[in-house]
């Protein structure tokens, strides 16, 4: 099979439009390269038939692999029910990465492309998938030529004759990387979020059952596999196992993609992993998930990242976008901002979130802010929005308001003079 990459709609413009040429590629763990260390040795095993597909399903279950795209799902059982549903069945990887401050899928693509390659071709091996669709950001050139080389590797190789592979290059929205926006996107339609129920896993591309998972999940399946569920399972801390790839970004000393286990804190994460905050700021505050994930104080310093910690403050750490801010941040800015970037990329097919982001922005640009009005219009774009973006969308204004008060009201102090 020949590699099926197709442009969705728009990115070619984009591309044409920014005079793209060939990116740089830096140095990466190509095919030869990774073959040495064994890779695709567990692969040529399951394609031969010498792995049982119930011993991986265990050891991914006992490893406690989440979806670590944001959501955070089981990844055993998800393979597992898409599995049971009838064939033919697809997978779709969500290789997207809009979420603000994420950039961890992009780290690996670049610099280990085929550990997730093998890990993705067993996915597809697990659940009998007749076709993978790669979603790539559009804004990933190198990512992109890495993959298109190396899938042609792939193929003369023999290793994709149980599975096509095809390459998709998103558009630059990010509402795309909602997994149904991207479904659609995929198929070639305007990337509007579908309606749920029906899940993916059962109505998913082309209305086939439909395997997602997202670039860093498909990473770490070799390693799990070959060193077993207690190697992974041996990371973690505060009571938390595994790993997570943190995308750190702001003011800190040294940003970047932080391997870190599960469970630490963002003072631990800053103090062991980024260097400690940048000279001259003072830790404030952090996003620990990206835009949608809400706003944390430096008082709540100490809780472990980890899914199901944060929801208790009304966040939720996501793809672990987390964005350190300092005693220079103006938190009202930062609000605005994040909802700015939720009315630009609403994808305006209901009414509360199209309308909702719009009016937020403009509510909260008034000096003094009608509380008991953005207070319902969070609970009616919550309860009401179709998909995650507008059901996330104000929570970085109820962080503010739930955590920073005494910033709102000096600001107030500052435009108002009382
Ligand atoms: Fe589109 Fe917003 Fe509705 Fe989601 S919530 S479907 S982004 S308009």
């Amino acid at each position: 099979h020949g590699l099926h990459e197709r442009a969705t709609a728009g990115s070619v413009v984009r591309a044409v439009a920014r005079g793209e040429t060939r990116p740089e590629l830096s140095a990466y763990t190509d095919f030869e390269a990774y073959r040495l260390s064994d890779g695709y040795r567990l692969l040529v095993n399951c394609l031969q038939g010498r792995v049982p597909v119930e011993s991986i399903l265990q050891r991914l279950e006992s490893a406690h692999l989440r979806g670590l795209g944001g959501a955070g799902f089981p990844t055993g059982r998800k393979w597992r029910f898409v599995r049971h549903e009838p064939g033919p069945r697809l997978m779709a990887v969500n290789g997207d990465e809009g979420e603000p401050g994420t950039f961890k899928d992009r780290h690996y693509l670049e610099t280990d492309p085929h550990r997730f390659l093998e890990g993705m071709l067993i996915a597809a091996w697990v659940i009998e998938a007749t076709d993978v669709y790669i979603y790539l950001r559009d804004e990933y050139p190198a990512a992109r030529e890495i993959l298109r080389r190396e899938i042609a590797k792939l193929e003369e190789a023999g290793f994709t004759e149980h599975t096509r592979v095809h390459l998709r290059r998103g558009a630059g929205a990010y509402i795309c990387g909602e997994e149904s926006a991207m479904l659609e996107s995929i198929e070639g339609k305007r990337g509007l979020p579908r309606h749920k129920p029906p899940f993916p896993s059962v109505v998913g591309l082309f209305g086939r059952p439909t395997l997602i998972n997202n670039v860093e999940t498909l990473f770490w399946i070799r390693d799990i596999l070959e060193k077993g569920p207690d190697w992974w399972g041996g990371f973690g801390r505060n009571g938390r196992t595994g790993l997570r790839s943190f995308s750190v970004s702001g003011r800190v000393r040294e940003p970047g993609v932080k391997l870190a286990p599960t469970g630490i804190t963002i003072r631990e994460l800053i103090d062991e992993y980024c260097g400690g905050m940048a000279d001259g700021h003072r830790f404030k505050a952090y996003l620990p998930g990206g835009a949608s994930g809400g706003i944390l104080p430096a008082s709540l310093g100490d809780l472990p990242l980890d899914f199901g910690t944060l929801e208790a403050h009304g966040c939720f750490i996501g793809s672990a976008a987390v964005v350190v801010l300092s005693d220079r941040d103006d938190m009202r800015a930062v609000v605005r901002n994040l909802l700015a970037f939720f009315e630009d990329e609403s994808c305006g097919q209901c009414t509360p979130c199209r309308v909702g982001t719009e009016k937020a922005l403009a509510l909260i640009d008034r000096p003094e802010w009608d509380e008991p009005l953005l207070a319902d219009l969070a609970r009616l774009m919550g309860s009401a929005s179709i998909c995650g973006l507008g059901q996330a969308a104000l929570n970085p204004l109820k962080s503010v308001l739930t955590h920073f008060r005494d910033d709102l009201r000096e600001v107030l102090r500052e435009e108002t003079g009382r």
